[in-house]
């Protein structure tokens, strides 16, 4: 009798069981070596099993793991402190999961929405944009645009209203007819999960623009693309368009455990009264040692500046794959990319699982996408050899 797996059937990874890991590489179960280049979607931007942020969670382990937030924390405002700075905003609540940080940000924002601005109760509209992804829940895939996120899942919330992204004149109409009842603007500044899509420059300075005309938040979740990803701390800074609130996940727990958080200023966070909104993990002792060591990292400024330098050289290379009529097209920015494999000769995933073979790991997304995001600790010569394999299963498949 064959085995039933009694996983429920929520994934379908490519056919490695990896067991162990340090910095860019893990091994699989039978010892076989291969270059990350998923890195948990930037969750492991500072690499596997990073030794200081190793050291911070086992020093936290040995000394309170859980207090929930019934009572105080001795690193509770010391994090919130680091992580506030980090994001020169006022405050933070923080929670474990990323989709739980897009929540509490839709939740302070229609909070803000009904009590600041004076939409009428449970009138308040949010803003999204088409082939967005932001989570898992149900109120979240209430307004992603992926069937296949949403078939069945419902019945949807409303008070959500999708533009195209990227569209300047699209998400104008949109505020402007909207205004009355519009709480929040909520965008990804660059959408990973669809393939790595960056908006015009002009984009996001202008929706910071507009929604500051018509006294409606601006709220970027910055789970996957912030925290050094693109060449910065937050992938805003590329336009200089600073949000109200920001979400951050992923990256936040070092690739430990998992940390979020929403930030943003007083007026809007400053909202929330005891008992409006929680989480008996949110904040807990070991997120709040690793949040405050993944601070300690970002503050020098030097994996940014490493994911700059690299990611010039990253880019060139898929740039010249491009040229060499290997790729059908590219996007990207620092450390991460999208390369579009032409859907004639291959599939994102028969690429994904060729490059399993030479020993790469990386994930396709939509069709024929498929998504590097490589750890920001890599050197140049792994991301080359990493790179030399994708030039050879293209040519493969040419
Ligand atoms: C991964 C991701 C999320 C959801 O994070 P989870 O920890 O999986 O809930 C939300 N927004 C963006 C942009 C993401 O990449």
């Amino acid at each position: 009798m064959s085995h039933q797996s009694r996983m429920a059937p929520n994934y379908k990874p490519l056919p490695v069981k990896i067991a162990t890991a340090e910095d860019c590489w893990v091994i699989d179960v039978e010892g076989k070596r291969y270059y990350d280049a998923l890195a948990g979607y930037s969750s492991l931007n500072f690499g596997h099993r990073h030794p200081g942020l190793i050291q911070a969670a086992k020093d936290q382990m040995d000394r309170v793991t859980l207090v929930s937030r019934a009572f105080d924390f001795e690193l509770l405002e010391p994090f919130a402190d680091k992580l506030a700075k980090l994001c020169d905003m006022d405050m933070i609540l923080p929670m474990n999961t990323g989709a739980e940080a897009v929540e509490t940000a839709i939740k302070a924002a229609r909070k803000w929405g009904h009590e600041v601005k004076g939409i009428p109760a449970n009138e308040a509209l949010i803003i999204v944009a088409e082939d967005n992804f932001h989570g898992r829940t149900s109120t979240i895939v209430s307004f992603s645009s992926d069937d296949v996120a949403r078939d069945n899942f419902g019945p949807f919330s409303g008070g959500f209203l999708a533009v195209p992204y990227g569209d300047i004149d699209a998400i104008e109409k949109a505020i402007t007819e909207n205004a009355d009842r519009l709480a929040a603007v909520l965008l990804e500044p660059i959408q990973g999960e669809s393939g790595v899509v960056i908006p015009p420059a002009e984009y996001l300075p202008a929706v910071r623009r507009l929604t500051e005309e018509n006294n409606v938040l601006f709220i970027l979740d910055e789970i996957q693309s912030g925290l050094g990803r693109t060449g910065y701390t937050f992938a805003w800074e590329r336009v200089g368009a600073k949000p109200d609130l920001m979400t951050l996940g992923k990256a936040l727990g070092g690739g430990i455990y998992p940390v979020s958080a929403c930030v943003g200023k007083a007026e809007v966070m400053g909202l929330m009264t005891p008992g409006t909104h929680g989480s008996t993990f949110g904040g807990n002792p070991i997120a709040c040692a690793l949040g405050m060591a993944v601070c300690d990292l970002l503050e020098t400024g030097e994996y940014q500046a490493r994911a700059r330098e690299l990611g010039e050289h990253f880019q060139s290379r898929l740039d010249a794959m491009v040229r060499e009529g290997l790729l059908l097209d590219k996007r990207g920015a620092g450390m991460w990319a999208g390369i579009d494999i032409d859907p004639d000769r291959a599939t994102g995933r028969a690429v994904c699982e060729l490059l399993m073979d030479k020993g790469v790991l990386a994930k396709d997304t939509h069709g024929s996408t498929v998504r590097f995001a490589p750890p920001l600790s890599t050197n140049k010569e792994d991301l080359d050899w990493m790179l030399d394999q994708l030039e050879a299963v293209l040519q493969e498949i040419k």
